[in-house]
């Protein structure tokens, strides 16, 4: 289980009290929703367990391992941006290679892995292309095959399937909630379409002014 417990934040170090206080709990296996307005405070608690910001008290633990402890690159997270996860200037291959083999290394393996990858994806022929080459979806796409492919237990997603069409944004949260059952992934994906949330989400919370409120996902489809 992650349980994200009392963490505190404020990008203002004289503020008091913290204006950003989180808790939350996703077991293994389950996708969380988080829904809130605009500057609610989504991404700085994304930050925050990704490691790029330091909070001030509270825990993060995954099955009992304290993971504040761990430096960023030590955590055993993978985020997904609404853009800008893939390097312009890289292949596809070797965009999912860095993410996956020490040093963008490919052996034999990793290569198997990556065709299996995309073609599950469908993007079997852009192995070799540039993400300029893609759509806005593709890219993402290559991006959440990446993500896929690290197999961190715990997958953190900021709005990556806002800009794109509803279609492609429903097949890429089927991917994600088939692969977080399958690979016993702890999931908390930021969104502000409440369908999304009722379509994968196990738990919903509200963000509200930085603080987090468990909210019944059955009440959603009343409120939306
Ligand atoms: P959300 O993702 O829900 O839109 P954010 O976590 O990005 O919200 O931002 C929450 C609040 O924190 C906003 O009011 C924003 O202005 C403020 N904030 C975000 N990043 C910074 C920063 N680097 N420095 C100062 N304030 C920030
Ligand atoms: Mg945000």
């Amino acid at each position: 289980m992650l349980k994200i417990d009392g963490l505190t934040y404020t990008y203002h170090a004289k503020s008091t009290p913290c204006p950003y206080h989180f808790s939350l709990k996703a077991n293994k296996g389950e996708t969380v929703g988080i829904l809130g307005e605009s500057g609610s405070g989504k991404s700085t608690m994304l930050d925050l367990i990704a490691g790029f910001l330091e909070p001030h008290s509270g825990d993060i633990l995954l099955d009992s391992e304290a993971l504040l402890a761990l430096p960023i690159e030590k955590r055993p997270v993978t985020i997904l941006f609404q853009q800008h996860n893939l390097f312009e200037h890289l292949s596809v291959k070797k965009n999912i290679l860095l993410g996956i083999s020490p040093h963008g290394k490919s052996t034999p393996e990793t290569d198997e892995k990556i065709s299996e990858i995309l073609e599950e994806m469908g993007l079997a022929e852009h192995l070799d292309k540039l993400p300029s080459a893609l759509s806005g979806g593709q890219q993402q796409r290559v991006a959440l095959a990446r993500a896929l492919l690290r197999k961190k237990p715990i997958l953190l997603l900021d709005e990556p399937f806002s800009g794109l069409d509803r279609k492609t944004r429903l097949e890429m949260l089927s991917l994600v909630q088939t692969i977080t059952q399958r690979e016993g992934l702890h999931t908390i994906m930021v969104t502000h379409e409440t369908e999304d949330c009722e379509l994968i989400a196990d738990r919903v919370y509200k963000m509200k002014n930085g603080t987090l409120l468990p909210t019944n996902p059955e009440s959603l489809q009343e409120k939306a």
